[in-house]
């Protein structure tokens, strides 16, 4: 289980929650869990929940609560979580979200943040359809907005191979942004009525 602090992320598919949880992983020594990239682990490595995923994600919809669930359960059993921990896309619906009050609340422990990134949709797109990683370390590029100063190979380790997510297309972008405004967006009001709730505006460039 994890010491507090335990920061939730909010946000569309484009917001920054990757960056955001990147630059407060670096400042305070939280460890950043993305149940995104456990399951892209998942389905790498061909396990039954990746199996059960694949599809799902490839589509643009949510992988179900229990498939969930049971990876971030698994991944905070582990002991290196630092400080504390950064949820970077989880919870994302209603029942995830009681799922976490419950697992904390047995540890004698609660959310100690929300911060929801607020921007605009259309804007996600062009954000989500452009965007690549360094394959080495993770840090975020964007074919217009943030490229390499020098082309090809990462600036913060020199890593000379980059990624694009399978989901990252236009098409599946709005489909993700159709599931965060049904499933996620709830939340937000969620964690204004338990009084930990920061709204930020998220529109700004990468930097
Ligand atoms: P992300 O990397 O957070 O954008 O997540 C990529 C995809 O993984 C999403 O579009 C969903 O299909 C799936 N996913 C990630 N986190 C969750 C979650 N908390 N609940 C349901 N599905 C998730």
């Amino acid at each position: 289980m994890p010491v507090a602090p335990v920061v939730i992320l909010l946000g569309p598919p484009g917001a920054g929650k990757g960056t955001q949880a990147r630059m407060l992983e670096e400042d305070f020594g939280l460890v950043q869990l993305s149940t995104g990239d456990l399951l892209r682990a998942a389905v790498a490595a061909g396990t039954e929940a990746g199996v059960r995923a694949k599809a799902v994600m490839e589509a643009g919809q949510l992988v179900s609560d229990e498939i969930v669930l049971a990876i971030l359960q698994e991944r905070m059993a582990q002991p290196d979580l630092g400080r504390g921990i950064i949820l970077d896309g989880f919870p994302r619906t209603a029942g995830q979200a009681a799922a976490l009050d419950r697992l904390l609340a047995a540890a004698g422990q609660k959310v100690t943040a929300a911060i929801s990134l607020e921007v605009e949709d259309e804007a996600m797109v062009a954000r989500v359809a452009g965007r690549y990683t360094c394959a080495t370390c993770g840090e975020g590029y964007h074919d217009q907005f943030k490229q390499p100063a020098r082309a090809g190979t990462c600036d913060k380790c020199g890593g000379t191979a980059f990624k694009r997510r399978a989901d990252d297309t236009a098409e599946t972008v709005r489909e993700r942004l159709t599931a965060y405004h049904a499933q996620t967006a709830p939340l937000i009001a969620y964690y204004d009525e338990k009084a930990v709730l920061q709204r930020i505006n998220a529109m700004g460039h990468i930097a």
